[in-house]
């Protein structure tokens, strides 16, 4: 369905109309969510749509007959992991929503499908972001099914693959000395000299919109809400995503009040959400020299930081950072035990739970833990 308008997410009063090619909120510069008018969503006319993000199309940013600029994403698998729930001794179901499933390997797909969609209906001929890598993957292939120029602006020492995968998909990759923020400077610049259209995360309202069908997804195949979720967390877009996805849930009759505890994984050597939630902040300080093998969790500063602090807290859910050494295992636990191809960051989303279990927590009700790329676009470790 077509937006009514998009609403600044730190003052709801500020609106901002649809129908143009939004950035973030023009007071103040926080990030915008789009709102639509009341959904409808009928489980068995979704039911019956090929299994992508799309069949929720009602809740998704396009008209009745307009088509999407897909590949295919969404769809994913949610697969019990038995042996991992023996390993751990766990009470409570354990479930892997496999994100590396998606077109190219990692759950950016469903933000980028759902953002080129967007931008390229809105008039954009060229779009620009900074990526730690598997974003600027994804919007460099999306673009070239749209049509679009694609710039990407990367840290140096991104991993080859990564870097060539946006060059084969026809990308102009630039190489930034510094982090994920320095990239984004740059390619700040770089679209207000060119005029291409910036999708750096939460820089546009869109992404966040492909990435919440990860919550209509998980409710779909659940059939009710889980009791957690461990979400491997960088710039945040997923989790804000789901965040809003459960209240067009609620509002659409599918699910009741309850929500799951979000519970926000980030590298030890980068962790700045966690640092704030523990302090009890509201916003989050940029976190120096971040190091981490999960080169989506090294995200120094996020611009969704009090939109991720207030939904982890509002969740009753917690931050938990973990070690390089503890995120590896745990990444080979779920590749030998399970088969999933998990990535460093699913392999922290396990160490999270892992960590919360030794701690003595205890969950009423099935845990998701969200693989949310492949290993196999890493250099081999
Ligand atoms: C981008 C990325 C993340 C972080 O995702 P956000 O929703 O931006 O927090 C986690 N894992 C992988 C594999 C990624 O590419």
């Amino acid at each position: 369905m077509l937006p009514t308008y998009l609403e600044c997410s730190l003052d709801a009063a500020h609106h901002v109309e649809p129908e143009c090619l939004a950035t973030v909120c023009p007071h103040d510069g926080a990030p915008l969510l789009v709102r639509y008018p009341p959904i409808t969503l009928d489980r068995a006319t979704i039911a019956a749509r090929p299994y992508t993000m799309w069949r929720y199309r009602e809740a998704l940013p396009v008209d009745d007959t307009e088509e999407p600029i897909s590949l295919g994403e969404g769809g994913t698998p949610l697969v019990r992991a038995r042996r991992l729930e023996a390993m751990l001794g766990a009470t409570c179901e354990i479930l892997i929503k496999d994100e590396s499933q998606n077109p190219t390997g990692s759950f950016k797909s469903r933000g980028m499908s759902a953002a080129v969609t967007r931008a390229k209906k809105l008039g954009a001929s060229a779009l620009v972001a900074p990526s730690a890598g598997n974003a600027g993957g994804a919007m460099s292939a999306y673009g070239a099914r749209a049509a679009m120029s694609v710039t990407v602006f990367l840290p140096k020492d991104t991993p080859e693959i990564l870097i060539q995968e946006c060059r084969t998909y026809g990308a102009d990759v630039r190489l930034v000395d510094g982090l994920i923020d320095d990239a984004g400077k740059q390619a700040g610049a770089f679209a207000q000299e060119t005029g291409a259209f910036n999708m750096a995360t939460l820089r546009e309202p869109y992404r966040i919109e492909g990435k919440k069908t990860m919550a209509y997804e998980l409710i779909e195949q659940l059939g009710a809400v889980p009791a957690a979720i461990f979400y491997p967390t960088g710039g945040g877009t997923g989790l804000i995503g789901m965040w809003k996805a459960f209240d067009e849930l609620q509002a659409a009759g599918w699910i009741d009040g309850r929500r799951p505890k979000m519970i926000s994984v980030q590298a030890a050597g980068c962790a700045p959400i966690v640092r704030a939630f523990e302090h009890g902040d509201e916003k989050a300080e940029r976190w120096e020299d971040a190091h981490t093998a999960a080169w989506g969790l090294r995200v120094p500063a996020a611009l969704g930081d009090r939109l991720m602090l207030r939904a982890i807290r509002a969740s009753g859910g917690t931050a938990i950072a973990i070690e390089e050494a503890t995120m590896a295992d745990a990444m080979r636990a779920l590749r030998e035990r399970e088969g999933v191809d998990a990535s460093e960051e699913g392999g922290a989303a396990l160490a999270g739970l892992q960590q919360m279990l030794a701690g003595g927590s205890a969950f009423d009700g099935p845990v998701v833990l969200f693989n949310t790329g492949s290993a196999l676009k890493y250099a081999p470790r």
